[in-house]
């Protein structure tokens, strides 16, 4: 079973425990390294996003635990950086590249709070259309790596996520297949590992993780490499739905790899 976990919130974003807490729950688990990644400062997202002048903050608590865990376990300073949100302040190890918005005619809308955002960016821009909505998404995650610079791709099918419980779209529909099969086509040419994300699971919105089953099948046919992760914005969430998650994946070809965040804390 994979002991590692590097999508992990606390209280300086959206999670609800202590950099802390998560730490000694994360050991208590068996968790060998750890990986912290707060929402990084967008403003179109302080209610989810670390604070512009708690940014440093931030940085400085990771570096503190590092230091206490040291020897114990691997703890790492991360952040998950929006599409749209500007570089982060202070010294990280890595990044995760995340869409969480659309941003259409200059305004921003949520793609995983409320079917309502969803079903209004699809009212006002698309004609009630909301297959052209998660068109739009995935023209966005396609240029994740070019804008926020990250070193793994976070939740690649986030915009399906409400769809189990309120029936958006169809994931079958030809035009949903042929839009993340082509962002799934370009961020495969940049080399960089995706994540298996569980947080959807736990959280039961969902019951397959980010990606999607099939989406996963596809990517691993083509040779992509998956980092797993819980996206844990408490400390019950640490590593969960991992063991089954892991195997399914393994099922389909997964390559699944150990975060290449070095023992330096930068990435290879
Ligand atoms: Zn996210
Ligand atoms: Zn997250």
């Amino acid at each position: 079973m994979i002991f590692e976990d590097f999508h992990v919130h606390t209280d300086f974003s959206d999670g609800a425990d202590s950099p802390a807490v998560m730490a000694e729950t994360a050991c208590r688990l068996g968790v060998r390294r750890l990986g912290f990644s707060d929402h990084g400062y967008a403003p179109y997202d302080t209610d989810c996003c670390i604070p512009e002048d708690r940014q440093l903050a931030y940085c400085a608590a990771v570096a503190g635990l590092k230091r206490r865990w040291a020897g114990r376990m691997e703890i790492f300073c991360g952040v998950e950086r929006d599409l749209y949100g500007p570089a982060p302040a202070g010294d990280y190890d890595y990044v995760i590249g995340s869409v969480h918005y659309l941003e259409l005619d200059g305004e921003s809308f949520t793609v995983d709070w409320e079917p309502e955002i969803l079903r209004e960016a699809a009212d006002r821009f698309f004609g009630g259309d909301l297959l052209a909505v998660a068109e739009a998404y995935y023209r966005a995650v396609a240029e994740v790596p070019a804008r926020t610079h990250c070193d793994l791709i976070g939740h690649f099918d986030l915009v399906s996520k409400l769809n189990e419980r309120h029936g958006l779209f169809d994931v079958q529909d030809p035009r949903y297949v042929a839009a993340w099969r082509q962002a799934a086509d370009r961020l495969l040419e940049s080399g960089l590992p995706f994540e298996i994300n569980t947080g959807g699971m736990a959280r039961r919105w969902r019951t397959e993780p980010y990606p999607a089953w099939d989406i996963l099948a596809y990517l691993a046919r083509r040779g992509a490499q998956f980092v797993l992760n819980s996206d844990a914005h408490s400390r019950t969430t640490l590593l969960s739905h991992f063991p089954a998650v892991e195997r399914r994946a393994r099922e389909l070809g997964a390559d699944l790899i150990s975060f290449p965040c070095g023992g330096d804390g930068r990435t290879n």
